[in-house]
């Protein structure tokens, strides 16, 4: 029996980074306007379910404190997570019939400008580091604050492959894992077959590369070959905001409660796992708008859940 928990020796903690938003959003089940969004709030509270972590990012003054007294008491820090003047990030995004392909509207980066990250003193010996999807500097800036990072995956998206290009394949050199939607992928390596944009990527400097393909699942690729997968086909899926991040949030999450570190490059089962418990997580998160059914998830419907995968993929 698979059973979710939560390490609480500090040495397994996360440091991560990324947005905090409020989303306007648009799919095919209907909208939301302003509803609290942003890569590091999907990610941390997934990654929360199995270990606790260290926030680093932005928001503005219009930003509510109850959803930060939220994170806090699911065992997130927020001594890095600065409130400023001005606004909070704000994503503007619509899906059509491909719920895989979101469609950005409007990017307002607000308070994001002229952020500049200073780790507090307990954030730099942190071991388990996620550069969440953001300006590719800013997540150099982190990684670079660091002590010695064990493991250090990352999550970008189409906005900064194609608008910062040099500067997010400068960050993908330190990059131990990266997690990419399959579009994504062939954006970044401008290659047009799945295997051709693997090898192209991995050459980047991430040596584990998992490409993530929505309700199709998701790929995972490292020098010991290929992993392949699937995703819980789900009979509701309202909203896809997020999934990738609460996707991450699972694989990391797993991981750093594991303490996997380097192990994961010789025996890959380790990462295989974390895959699964990163689509348990995301199949939440898509069920609803925002993270209103994450947060309302336990961790006895996600072992439900990882036993579902078990099932569905024994033969
Ligand atoms: P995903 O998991 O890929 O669906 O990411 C969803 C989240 O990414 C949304 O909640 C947005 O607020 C956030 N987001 C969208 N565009 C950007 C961007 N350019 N930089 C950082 N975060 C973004």
């Amino acid at each position: 029996m698979a059973s979710i928990n939560k390490a609480t020796d500090p040495r397994r903690s996360i440091l991560a980074v990324g947005s905090l938003a409020f989303d306007s959003i648009r799919t095919p089940a209907g909208k939301a306007d302003r509803i609290l969004g942003g890569s590091a709030n999907y990610f941390s509270i997934s990654a929360s379910f199995f270990t606790n972590l260290k926030l680093v990012g932005i928001v503005g003054q219009d930003f509510p404190r109850e959803h930060l007294d939220v994170l806090s008491k699911r065992g997130i820090d927020l001594e890095g997570l600065e409130i400023a003047k001005g606004e909070t990030f704000h994503w503007v995004g619509e899906y059509g019939t491909d719920l895989n392909e979101a469609k950005t509207l409007s990017t307002c980066l607000n308070v994001f400008e002229h952020f500049n990250p200073k780790l507090p003193g307990n954030y730099v010996d942190s071991r388990y580091v996620f550069l969440g999807n953001i300006v590719p500097a800013l997540q150099r800036s982190v990684y670079n604050q660091l002590k010695k990072p064990v493991l250090v995956a990352l999550d970008s998206m189409n906005f900064w492959i194609t608008g910062q290009r040099e500067s997010l394949l400068e960050t993908l050199k330190i990059v131990d894992l990266l997690t990419i939607n399959e579009g994504e992928a062939y954006l970044l390596s401008e290659q047009s077959n799945i295997l051709d944009a693997a090898k192209t990527i991995r050459k980047m400097g991430p040596k584990a590369l998992i490409i993530k393909r929505g309700e199709y699942g998701a790929l995972l690729f490292t020098d010991n070959g290929i992993f392949s997968a699937p995703a819980l086909p789900l009979s509701t899926v309202k909203d896809p905001t997020g999934a990738g991040d609460t996707f991450a949030g699972g694989v990391m999450g797993y991981l750093a409660h594991e303490d996997a570190g380097e192990a994961i490059f010789k025996d890959d089962s380790i990462l295989r796992r974390a895959v699964i418990y990163g689509s348990v997580m995301a199949s939440f998160t898509v069920e609803d708008f925002g993270f209103t059914n994450l947060l309302r998830t336990t961790a006895k419907a996600a072992e439900e859940r990882y036993q579902q995968f078990l099932k569905m993929t024994r033969f």
